[in-house]
């Protein structure tokens, strides 16, 4: 273990995959300073489900098994107080045909849902008896991380390592980050795209509703246009959702109408009240996730961890894992 305070590591981006490696690296007893424009609300992190599922991301064979090394932690975390995460059944439902269970849920027990295939509600919430809308669907248990606990839980385990966060400081360059770090982590988001530059980032944008809480017993997901998922949490209830090619970060009021009135339709309930609205940009990349060891022209080595699409909590805890490696092995460790 190094003797923290030292500007040891300095890692760009709050969202959750800076404070995961935020966590893991200052544990270590690297001295990290998180470096941020955004923190908080205003990250794409915070308008996630943020259900453990491998979705909207490249390549797979290293998709599944952050996913799972991931999977592992966060199911550690839900036996903890207050860290935000819980386990929670997920049903992946189709609306046509039969759903096949994926390799890597069989690994973690996944089941076909016995037919005929229904959202779980008692009949006291649902309007009235009505022809189910899924044909065919999986079940699995996995971890669920509620953002509104889960980003304030990192925070508070960085600060306890004695890591520090800069807010409201933006890079134009990765170079320009001050010359007493030893090391870079990038964990910019979608905002890599302008800082790396790269241009294989592609903005997935996403909007959610936060309704009041339903009595739903197990989060429903379905990928069949129109996107559909309800996650109900302790407190509200997340429904979703939007996946389109854009930039813009303002709730659209069409969006929400729309989301709100599929998943009551699909759970067949009368719509309930919207609490807010989420943006987030998905930072997809077309070659897949980029964590990989570069090099700044000072000699310092950069790791970058960006480009995880839809589904960054899900590889946060496995990816995080990788750069720590990837710092260790470099030829100029911190
Ligand atoms: C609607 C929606 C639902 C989702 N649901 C799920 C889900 O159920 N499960 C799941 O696993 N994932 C889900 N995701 C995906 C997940 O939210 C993202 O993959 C994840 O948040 C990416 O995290 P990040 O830390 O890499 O980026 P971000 O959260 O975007 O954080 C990037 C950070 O970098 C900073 N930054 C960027 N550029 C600069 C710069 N030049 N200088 C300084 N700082 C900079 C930003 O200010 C910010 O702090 C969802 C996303 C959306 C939008």
């Amino acid at each position: 273990m190094k003797g923290a305070a030292v500007p040891d590591v300095a890692i760009i981006g709050a969202g959750v995959s800076g404070l995961t490696c935020g966590v893991l690296l200052a544990e270590r007893g690297y001295g990290v300073t998180i470096f941020a424009e955004e923190i908080g609300e205003r990250t794409t992190s915070a308008a996630a489900a943020a259900i453990w599922f491998p979705y909207d991301a490249e390549p797979a064979d290293k998709i599944i098994p952050w996913s799972l090394v991931t999977y592992e932690r966060l199911r550690l975390l839900a036996e903890q107080q207050n860290t935000g995460v819980n386990m929670i059944e997920l049903r992946s439902l189709a609306r046509r045909g039969e759903i096949p269970i994926p390799d890597w849920a069989k690994s973690l027990g996944a089941q076909f849902v016995v037919s005929p295939v229904t959202v779980g509600l008692s009949d006291r919430e649902q309007k009235s008896a009505s022809q189910p809308v899924f044909s065919s669907g999986f079940t699995m248990s996995v971890p669920l991380t509620d953002t509104t606990r889960y980003l304030d839980y990192l925070r508070d385990r960085f600060s306890n390592a004695r890591g520090t966060i800069r807010e409201g400081v933006r890079f134009e360059r990765i170079g320009e980050v001050p010359r007493p770090f030893k090391a870079i982590v990038n964990c910019a988001g979608i905002g890599a795209g302008e800082l790396v530059p790269d241009r294989e980032l592609e903005s997935h944008r996403g909007q959610v509703a936060i309704v009041s809480k339903l009595d739903l017993p197990w989060a429903v997901v379905c990928d069949d246009p129109p996107l559909m998922y309800a996650i109900p949490r302790t407190r509200d209830c997340v429904f979703g959702g939007t996946n389109s090619t854009s930039y813009n970060r303002e709730p659209i009021r069409a969006d929400t109408d729309r989301i709100v009135a599929e998943c009551s339709r699909t759970l067949n309930i009368e719509p309930p009240p919207v609490i807010a609205t989420r943006v987030g940009l998905r930072p997809f990349r077309k070659s897949g996730v980029r964590l990989e060891l570069d090099k700044l022209s000072d000699g310092r080595p950069v790791v970058h961890n960006y480009g995880h699409g839809g589904c960054g909590f899900t590889v946060s805890w496995g990816c995080a894992e990788d750069v720590l490696k990837l710092l260790l092995f470099s030829p100029n460790p911190p």
